[in-house]
Order: C-alpha cells, then sequence, then structure tokens
C-alpha cells in the first residue's frame, strides 16, 4: 500500500520523513475507521443497489478475518449474460418508457450502460456475436466468422457450430449436433473453470444452438438449445454421455405443449404500436411462403390440429419460446445450483424469439415492438428469479444483443431511402463473366468448354471464395484475379465496396476507416473467402426473400445495447465508444481474473470501482 524507501539521508530529512510517515499513518487509519463504519452501515441495509459503492461482500459475510481487511474482497458468485438476438440500440429509446420498473429499466437505472456500442465487425450475424461477447474479441480472432462458411479443406459448408463427430440428445432424425469445436479463443467461462479447477459451472440457454453454444466456450459445462422437430431442449455428447436427470424430467412433462393455439395478442392498446411502429400489416411484411398472417393476433398452431413438429416449428417466432426459455432458465439455475457458491458461475441466456419475429416483419413493426416489450418483462421476471434465489448484489449481470438489424428495404424505400435488394446471384454472375473473359484464354485446358467453369468455388454472405486448386493448375494470379472479381461486382447497382484477401493479409487497408477495420476485424486469413462485396447502406445482398435481415457494417446492424451491473460497477449513462468485445476483459476485471485469450476488447475503466 504505502512504501517508504530507506535510501541513506541526512538526520532533518530523517525527522522530517518520520513525521509525514506518522501524518501518513493516521490518515489511512481515519479511512479505514471510515470505511468500516460504511460497510456496517450498508450490511444493515436489506437489498443494496447493485451499483452502489459497498463491498460485494456486505450481502454475504463469510471467511471472516480474511476478506474484512479489504484485501480480498469476495467475487461475485453469479455472472448472467442475458442476450436478446436482434436488438438494436434505439429500441431502448423507442419503447423504453413502456418498460416495467424491474427489467431493462432496472438494467439502465442500476447498471452501467452504453449508448454508443457498436460490433467492429462484418459480417453482423448471430454467431460471430454470440462468440464475441464473452470471447472479448472478434471473429478474425475467435474464428467464427459468420453462420456459416465454406470449409476449405472439404469443399463443405460448415456451420458455427456444426461436429459429425457429437450426438445429439433429445433431437429430431433430420437434426445435427453441434459443439464448439470451431471457436478458437478461451471464454470468460472457460478461464473461470481453468481458475477454480472445473468447480465454476457455465451454462447456455438458447433456441438456437448457436446462441447457447458460442458464448460458453469451449470448456463449459452444458448448452441447451431448441428442437424445432420435438419441442424439447436438446444437448449434445460433447458435454455429457446424457442428458442430466432434470433435463429429462423437465422435457418429459412437455412443457412446449401449454402453448399450443395459444394467441399471440398486443400487450397493449393498438394506438400505442400504430403510434410507434405503424400500421400493423403494411405490404412489405408480405413474406413469399409466409404461413401465418401479418396481422395480431398470431395464433400459434404449426396449421395443425394437435402439437406436432410444424408446431414446435412455428414456436420459434411467437414470444412463447421466449417464456419456455425463461422457464428452463430458472429449472437451470435450481437444479444446477448455480451462484449458490463462491467459485462465481456463468448462465448464459440468449432469447431468440425476436430475431425470428425480427426477420419476418422488420424492425418497425407492431410485432418487433411487442416482442421487445415482452422481453423486457420476460427479463424482469429473470431478474426478479435470480434476486430471490442468488441475490442482485451477488450477481454481475450483463445485457447486449447479437447484432441489429436493417429496416425493410421496400419500407425503405417508401421513404425515399436508398432500399433495395441486390441479388447475389447477379452478382456471382457479374464476377463469372469478368473472370471467364479475362482467364479462358491463358486457360490450358480447351475443348469448347469454359475453362474457368470451376474457378469460383462459392459466394456466400458477400464473400466470393475461388478454388485454390484450379488457379495454381492455370497458373492465375491470385492478386490479380481477387482484382477481376472486385471490380466485376462493383459493375451491378447497389454495391459500395470490395475488398481483397491480398489487402487484407497484407495490412493494405486503413483501420482509421471504421468500415474497412470492421472487414479487417471480420477476416480469418484460414476460414474467410477470397473478396469481401459491401452493398450500400439500406441495401439488402441476398437472394432470400426474407422480409427484414441483418449483416452489414452499418450502424443498423452494428450499434445494440451493452449495460453491466454489478456491485462494483459505477451505474450512469455512458457515452463513450464501446464495443461487446469489451465486455470479457471487463467482467473479468472486475472479477480479478484472466482475461480469455484472445481479448482484444477494452477493459471499460470509467465504470470499475475499485474496492
Ligand atoms: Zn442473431
Amino acid at each position: 500500500m504505502l512504501k517508504i524507501s530507506m535510501s541513506p539521508s541526512t538526520s532533518a530529512s530523517t525527522v522530517r520523513r518520520a513525521a509525514v510517515f506518522a501524518l501518513a499513518l493516521s490518515l489511512i487509519f481515519l479511512l479505514f475507521a471510515v470505511s468500516k463504519a460504511l460497510t456496517q452501515r450498508r450490511a444493515r441495509d436489506e437489498r443494496p443497489r447493485p451499483g452502489a459503492a459497498a463491498p460485494t461482500a456486505t450481502t454475504t459475510p463469510r471467511r471472516s478475518g480474511v476478506a474484512s481487511e479489504g484485501t480480498i474482497a469476495a467475487r461475485p458468485r453469479l455472472v448472467l449474460l442475458i442476450v436478446v438476438d436482434q436488438f438494436r440500440y434505439d429500441y431502448l429509446e423507442r419503447f423504453g418508457d413502456l418498460f416495467v420498473e424491474g427489467g431493462l429499466r432496472r438494467l439502465q437505472r442500476d447498471g452501467a450502460s452504453w449508448t454508443n456500442a457498436n460490433y467492429d465487425h462484418v459480417p453482423t450475424e448471430t454467431a460471430p456475436g454470440h462468440a464475441t461477447l464473452l470471447t472479448g474479441t472478434w471473429p478474425a480472432e475467435n474464428g467464427i466468422i459468420a453462420n456459416e462458411w465454406l470449409d476449405r479443406d472439404t469443399g463443405k459448408r460448415v456451420t458455427s457450430v456444426s461436429d459429425e463427430t457429437v450426438n445429439l440428445f433429445g433431437g429430431g432424425s433430420e437434426e445435427r449436433a453441434s459443439s464448439p469445436r470451431r471457436l478458437l479463443a478461451s471464454t470468460l467461462g472457460d478461464e473461470l473453470r481453468l481458475a477454480t479447477a472445473g468447480r465454476s459451472k457455465v451454462i447456455g440457454i438458447s433456441v438456437k444452438d448457436r446462441g447457447a453454444i458460442l458464448p460458453v466456450g469451449r470448456h463449459g459445462s452444458a448448452a441447451y438449445w431448441y428442437s424445432s422437430q420435438t419441442g424439447r431442449l436438446v444437448s449434445s455428447s460433447y458435454y455429457f454421455n446424457q442428458l442430466p436427470a432434470w433435463v429429462e424430467r423437465y422435457n418429459e412433462a412437455r412443457p412446449v405443449d401449454k402453448f399450443f393455439g395459444a394467441r399471440w395478442e398486443r400487450l397493449l392498446p393498438e394506438a400505442e404500436y400504430v403510434k410507434r411502429a405503424g400500421a400493423d400489416a403494411p405490404a412489405w411484411e408480405n413474406e413469399a411462403g409466409a404461413k401465418d398472417s401479418n396481422a395480431f393476433p398470431h395464433v400459434v398452431t404449426g396449421g395443425v390440429s394437435a402439437p406436432g413438429r410444424e408446431f414446435y416449428d412455428e414456436l420459434n417466432y411467437s414470444p412463447f419460446s421466449n417464456d419456455l426459455l425463461l422457464d428452463f432458465a430458472k429449472q437451470a439455475i435450481t437444479n444446477e445450483n448455480l451462484g449458490a457458491d463462491e467459485d462465481t458461475d456463468v448462465l448464459s441466456i440468449s432469447f431468440s424469439a425476436n430475431d425470428i419475429a425480427g426477420h419476418r416483419f422488420g424492425p418497425y413493426s407492431q410485432e418487433v415492438m411487442d416482442m421487445t416489450l415482452r422481453v423486457d418483462r420476460q427479463i424482469a421476471a429473470l431478474l426478479d428469479f435470480v434476486e430471490a434465489r442468488v441475490d442482485l448484489g451477488n450477481t454481475i449481470v450483463a445485457f447486449s444483443a447479437d447484432h441489429g438489424v436493417a429496416p425493410v428495404p421496400e419500407h425503405a424505400a417508401t421513404l425515399n431511402l436508398p432500399g433495395g435488394r441486390i441479388k447475389s446471384s447477379d452478382v456471382l454472375q457479374a464476377v463469372r463473366n469478368a473472370v471467364k473473359v479475362r482467364y479462358s484464354r491463358n486457360a490450358s485446358s480447351g475443348g469448347g468448354q469454359d475453362p474457368t467453369a470451376d474457378y469460383i468455388q462459392a459466394f456466400h454472405v458477400g464473400y466470393i471464395y475461388f478454388n485454390t486448386a484450379a488457379l495454381k493448375r492455370d497458373g492465375v494470379n491470385r492478386e490479380e484475379i481477387e482484382r477481376v472479381a472486385g471490380e466485376a461486382a462493383m459493375t451491378v447497382p447497389g454495391i459500395a465496396r470490395y475488398y481483397t484477401r491480398t489487402q487484407l493479409e497484407r495490412g493494405l487497408v486503413a483501420p482509421a476507416d471504421p468500415l474497412a477495420r470492421r472487414v479487417l476485424h471480420g477476416f480469418n486469413a484460414q476460414r474467410s473467402g477470397d473478396v469481401l462485396v459491401i452493398q450500400e447502406a439500406f441495401k439488402y445482398l441476398t437472394d432470400s426473400k426474407i422480409t427484414a435481415t441483418h449483416g452489414s457494417p452499418y450502424s443498423y446492424d452494428t450499434h445494440v445495447p451493452l449495460i453491466i451491473m454489478g456491485n462494483s460497477v459505477a451505474a450512469g449513462r455512458y457515452t463513450e465508444p464501446a464495443a461487446p468485445s469489451d465486455l470479457a476483459p471487463t467482467l473479468a476485471s472486475l472479477l480479478r481474473m484472466q482475461p480469455p485469450s484472445n481479448a482484444t476488447g477494452r477493459v471499460l475503466v470509467e465504470v470499475i470501482r475499485e474496492r
């Protein structure tokens, strides 16, 4: 604490030094007495507010003599990460006055909330977002570059969590098992388990496998997700040899079937929705192939007369699947005794229905507004449960999203915003044509066929993948063909930029350009494609008929909530720039532990109260 150097000196300065020392000592004494008095006063408070200046230990006196001198304060017993899949920051502002006291309003009031947190990578998809939150780094480092990509070794498309070496427990015959094996970095939970010899429990829950698995990490205790075929909460042999007994019991009771035929109505009078989201069923919500109507109420049956696959699938995009997750999370806390001892546990819950409904209806729909109001109430119920069971004074709660979402292009276009849909197939055709024109003369094989036909292996989430072997066979210069392809893509109206592997690998893009930086952070040399094509703002680059989507580097996709609530976190609104990759290193700092292996985020020092 206070060190006095004892170098040789004159007797006068020794006396002076002794006086200073005595003064310092009495000051320390005084400070100690004041802090002790404060501690005792806090201890009398029944429910210390998270964020209030008090040692964590006040709510759980323990190991007398160790923590009392302020040398080792007790760690929080639980880290609760709440992710809402597809939740734009502006939802907090657009709908915040309609939130209940105990949900997002409580997190914003008692926690530190960043008003300017943006993902710093592309594509802004579910898997990269969820992987970023607790690895504290971006896809270039954690390896989760998209929801799906082309595995160059096998030539097959893989998902972020697909794993043919593991078995699925509880799923349908056509569903595949998943694991975190493609994650290349450790998570906060991995590090906690390393630090506690595996006693910390780290559990993830979501409707989506990637939403459950990626925040947990490679060394986690368990991840559970929802089977759209069986309506069960499932997991894989990556974690254990069979589902825990409590999960089996939970599924046997068929908790999902009680939602059969449930009517999804608006929570509040329709006028509130018209005011903030417009009419219920505008033309741009007419997704081709959608089975339901665009209007409230939405009755969840899947078009069948008894619970079955169609119903389990349709439940996905109703608020009732969030109810199911909430119920299951409570069961997990109870049955796994989360937060019950000094080895900090992690529970991550990712509410997926917001994303599935968001894709179906768009960010300015009554459905998304209602889903947001409902998830606020579901979060309130979860916080109340944690308060009663673990004590929020013993918990760090973090809230964020994996990405935002763009306005529906047809909606944007009616408002004179540059909305539109660019067909991926048009871009691919332009690239193929240019490659053919440039290289068919040079290619070795002939015989009337297009010798460049196998040059392009895939075009996926904006990435063109070249067939490395074919280019080698024909002696094609990679740098040049990347440029040929990029320039060809630029001829398609609505394409804004392209980036090549050569540029990204050689550091030829300027990180000072935020868009270029997001590309760089999303690029993993082993997994990413060779040319990345970026569309203009408000435009979609897809062949899919989906009503609304996300994935771009623009603010509607990158700007998300970021809130941390806990005893040693200074509550307030923070306008400094932040990123979801800052969450894990900040949590590690609050927990006084090793940050995840590849953490690149900033410790959000502005909110950390040192005790
Ligand atoms: Zn998502």
